[in-house]
């Protein structure tokens, strides 16, 4: 929790990531990250009057308690895949590939294949690895709504 509750960590040294620094809408969510929750929260709470929910439960489940499970989700990739799983790649960190965790976060569960190329935005790179972030990124490239997505390299992939 300590990271998250830090504000260590708030700022980022720019030279490190200068690409993103091309995009104005990542400039801007840098800035101002506090509108989206504000925005999803206040939609959730109108949502539950809206529909007879009720504001605060809606708020309580549609929001507070699915920002919980989302985070402890995402968090439990760095320290769940760096103990339990398969490694295919001997990578100096003992990540691992996990499909239970795959499945509960969409597809980072293949931590190991991660580690190995992290440039990737794809992580389950054998058929049956399933990974639904990167099958979204595949369907927003199709009407263009992402661009120059980074597969697995060939070179890099097991035979
Ligand atoms: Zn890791």
């Amino acid at each position: 929790m300590g990271w998250i509750l830090s504000d260590a960590h708030d700022h980022y040294d720019p030279k490190a990531i200068e690409d993103f620094a091309r995009f104005p809408e990542l400039r801007f969510l840098d800035t101002y990250h506090w509108i989206c929750p504000w925005l999803l929260g206040t939609a959730t709470f109108a949502f539950g009057i809206w529909t007879g929910i009720g504001g605060w439960e809606a708020l309580v489940w549609g929001f507070v308690i699915s920002t919980v499970l989302l985070w402890h989700g995402t968090f439990c990739i760095n320290s769940l895949t760096h103990v339990w799983g398969t490694r295919r790649f001997p990578t100096p960190d003992q990540s691992r590939n996990n499909l239970v965790l795959a499945l509960i976060t969409l597809g980072e569960g293949w931590h190991n294949n991660h580690h190995h190329y992290q440039a990737s935005c794809r992580q389950g790179i054998r058929w049956w690895e399933l990974d639904p972030t990167y099958y979204a990124l595949k369907a927003l490239s199709w009407i263009r709504i992402v661009r120059d997505l980074r597969p697995f390299p060939a070179a890099s992939a097991p035979r």
